[in-house]
């Protein structure tokens, strides 16, 4: 396999030079810039990782409108047109628009289909897409949380109605923050399972939590697991006790990553402890699920993830994976978080969500 394998980063150089933020060092917008992608990009520049010939570089497929109209409204495509035109917007308290900014976002989700239907069409083993903006927030009326399109549901809908492809979808959410986007998209759809784990607000409350299951048909394929602000490497995995089991019971024919890095100890955004380490561990894990259950077909779409010093190590580390190499985590990453785990919370949460996840899964 390894011979032949080919894995595939999807970007284009304008992820890492436009849409920049207009407040710089001011505010929660100023981490979702350019750097982000110009860190990794030069990263794979130094260790030289295009002459590795099983690494394949693509460039997002172009698409139209009537593409985005598949999960938006017309009137959400026209505001983020008419603000991009006008050349400055803020959109509620967490979307900002500069003249690039439809441009760009289409350009994403150009690279979300790509990445994804090359891994379905056999032509990649996996991909990963280097994109932004991000897209699990963005809902079919309105962009929300840094996100304009939702490049994960968009593209599953591309799958739907251009490659007719109506078999079954997993989606595994890792990003800091709950995909409300993606999850509100499939909440009734038994055919995409949403699993997301997310820091959660357990004192004010918050979205995405343990008793939101789907609904209708989709009961059950909705699977949230809140955890407290601050895990840890060695607190990540604790899903996969239930999850590869669910997975195993869904079947899924692909399986997508909404692959945000904010849980990464030196995030911006996020609060969590992660290193690198978790997500080479994560990547090898859904890998051997997944070349058991859908012939390895595993797609990465980047969702959010701020810290410029950790983003390229914590995407080699999942390329690293992927070809089966061993992963040594950076010097830097030096901290050690063991004494800060948050397994007896965690235990808790697992107990009441297994409960309800037991009346649609076998354990
Ligand atoms: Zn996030």
């Amino acid at each position: 396999m390894s011979e032949n394998q080919r894995i595939g980063i999807i970007t284009d150089e304008d992820f890492a030079k436009l849409n920049v933020p207009p407040f710089p060092r001011t505010s929660f917008f100023s981490h979702e810039h350019p750097i982000r992608i110009k860190s990794i990009l030069d990263y794979f520049d130094k260790v030289k990782l295009f002459d590795d010939s099983r690494i394949v570089l693509k460039k997002p497929i172009q698409i139209n409108e009537s593409i985005i109209k598949l999960a938006h409204s017309q009137y959400h495509i026209n505001t983020i047109k008419r603000l991009s035109k006008f050349g400055f917007g803020i959109i509620g308290d967490e979307v900002f628009i500069t003249q690039d900014t439809f441009f760009l976002a289409k350009k994403a989700l150009g690279g979300s289909i790509q990445a994804i239907q090359c891994v379905l069409n056999g032509e990649l083993h996996q991909s990963i897409a280097l994109i932004r903006p991000p897209g699990h927030h963005a809902l079919r009326e309105k962009a929300s949380g840094l996100c304009i399109f939702n490049n994960i549901a968009n593209s599953i809908f591309y799958l739907r109605k251009i490659m007719n492809f109506d078999k079954r979808i997993a989606i595994i959410d890792i990003d800091d923050h709950f995909g409300d986007g993606i999850a509100q998209y499939f909440y009734e759809d038994p055919s995409v399972l949403y699993f997301s784990i997310h820091e959660f607000d357990f004192e004010d409350g918050d979205l995405g939590f343990i008793d939101e299951l789907g609904e209708g048909e989709g009961l059950g394929s909705n699977i949230n697991f809140p955890v407290p602000r601050g895990i840890t490497d060695d607190d990540f995995l604790d899903f996969v006790e239930f999850l590869e089991p669910i997975l195993i019971q869904f079947r899924p024919e692909l399986i997508i990553i909404a692959t945000g890095f904010d849980m990464y100890y030196d995030d911006k955004v996020g609060n969590c402890l992660l290193t690198s380490s978790s997500y080479y561990n994560f990547t090898r894990w859904i890998l051997t699920l997944a070349e058991k259950l859908c012939q390895g077909k595993v797609a990465f779409i980047l969702e959010g993830g701020y810290s410029p010093i950790g983003l390229p190590f914590c995407i080699h580390s999942m390329i690293r994976a992927l070809l089966n190499e061993d992963y040594e985590r950076p010097e830097f990453e030096y901290l050690d978080f063991t004494s800060e785990t948050k397994k007896d919370e965690i235990a808790k949460i697992k107990e009441v969500l297994l409960k309800e996840l037991a009346k649609y899964w076998s354990f």
